[in-house]
């Protein structure tokens, strides 16, 4: 069951940022966000989100240090993170995963894929090679 549930969305692009918003509370989520990562980390220790959605490319420190900094951190070290990012390619893909994300989405969404991805997120399911 994760209606409900809250995910914090850290995403520097506005455009994008809205759009995973309203997909996710028009299914029922609720949302926090950050459009840093600093301000993100700082959001996953007051909320302990059930799920962490984490743009790559971010100003300053990156989606992957940002994950560093959460894993490395008893507060959010067991909280969910899946990477955000633009890249397509499948090496890129086995990189994140390497790094430490749950999962890995591609931008831009599928939109009408992404709920089911969501709540699969959250449940702790391995995802399916895209
Ligand atoms: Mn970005």
């Amino acid at each position: 069951m994760t209606a409900g549930a809250e995910i914090l969305i850290v995403e520097d692009n506005a455009r994008n940022l809205k759009l995973v918003r309203d997909v996710l509370e028009h299914h029922g989520y609720a949302t926090a966000a950050a459009s840093n990562a600093e301000e993100g980390i700082e959001l996953a220790r007051a909320r302990h989100p059930a799920l962490i959605l984490m743009d790559v490319q971010l100003p300053g420190i990156d989606g992957i240090e940002a994950l560093g900094r959460l894993r490395r951190d008893a507060a959010t070290a067991d909280i969910r993170v899946v990477a955000l990012t633009a890249f397509a390619m499948h090496d890129d893909r086995e990189r994140f995963l390497a790094a430490g994300f749950d999962g890995y989405l591609e931008k831009p969404l599928d939109v009408p894929a992404f709920p089911g991805q969501i709540a699969a997120l959250i449940d702790g399911q391995d995802m399916e090679a895209p």
